[in-house]
């Protein structure tokens, strides 16, 4: 019908270019194939050749345009080169990041430094690239950043990490202040706890019981998948959130956060 054809083509992305960074792996890779199943040609940036390789071969079987970017987001000039060769940009999906764990009184500047580089000035760089891009031309864009859960339990032993992602929501919130006027949103997604390469323990009964742990602080009682995040990031990038801005989205499972 007309009505359901409407509510469809709110999500539909056929025509529009999406640059997605950490699309190697995990939650970035899921999001380059669902954004690409909505109909975007998607550019996929990554440190992980082999990966984005794999994530680029997802997407062509399935239909899809796919070009891939062998990068380093914490090298400006790259993202500079990949973000530009795209003829125009709709969607930013900043994904790439690393994790980092440390007590605070054995966290060294070295630790700290490698995790904002990565997971805050990574970012920064791509929605600066990408920012301008859609402004040069006149593109009423999208663009979704990665933060975590972090940002709001605190977390032993997460002082880098969730120092970048509050960053990120800094970022997040001030960009979309600055660039609302001009059509173009800025929202980050801030997943709780997600199957990916980035959280396996690379131990099956420490996995276990770890995604025992999680599915159990979960009223919905199972753990996040990719999928659940990449939706999520698929809302923000569509017209279906066109007065949303600014904001954080908390796909955690409904995990009580304080
Ligand atoms: P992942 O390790 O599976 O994927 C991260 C990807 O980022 C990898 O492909 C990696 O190669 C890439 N990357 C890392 N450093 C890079 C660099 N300098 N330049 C280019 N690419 C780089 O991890 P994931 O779980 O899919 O995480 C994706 C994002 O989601 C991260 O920002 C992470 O902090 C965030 N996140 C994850 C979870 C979770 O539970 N998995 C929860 C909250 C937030």
């Amino acid at each position: 019908s007309y009505r359901r054809s409407m509510a469809v083509s709110a999500y539909d992305l056929t025509g529009r270019t999406a640059f997605v960074t950490g699309a190697a792996s995990g939650i970035g890779r899921a999001t380059a194939v669902l954004l690409a199943e909505a109909g975007a040609t998607v550019h996929c940036a990554d440190l992980d050749a082999a990966g984005l390789h794999e994530t680029a071969t997802l997407i062509k079987d399935a239909g899809g345009t796919a070009h891939t970017h062998p990068l380093d987001v914490t090298d400006r000039g790259q993202l500079h080169q990949a973000v530009t060769s795209c003829e125009r940009l709709d969607v930013l999906a900043a994904v790439a990041g690393i994790m980092h764990s440390s007590p605070v009184l054995e966290t060294r500047d070295e630790d700290l430094d490698r995790v904002l580089d990565v997971n805050f000035k990574g970012v920064l760089h791509a929605c600066q690239e990408a920012a301008r891009l859609m402004l040069d031309r006149g593109t009423r864009g999208s663009i979704v950043t990665m933060a975590s859960g972090a940002v709001d339990t605190g977390g032993a032993g997460l002082l880098c990490y969730g120092a970048s992602k509050a960053a990120v929501v800094q970022l997040t919130k001030t960009l979309a202040t600055e660039v609302g006027r001009y059509g173009i949103r800025v929202n980050a997604v801030a997943p709780g706890w997600i199957r990916t390469p980035m959280t396996d323990r690379h131990d099956e009964d420490a996995q276990a019981h770890t995604e025992a742990l999680m599915s159990r602080m979960s009223p919905l009682k199972r753990v996040g998948e990719p999928q659940d995040i990449a939706h999520a990031v698929l809302y923000l990038a569509s017209d279906a959130s066109s007065f949303t801005t600014g904001q954080i989205l908390r796909p955690n499972g409904g995990v009580a956060m304080p």
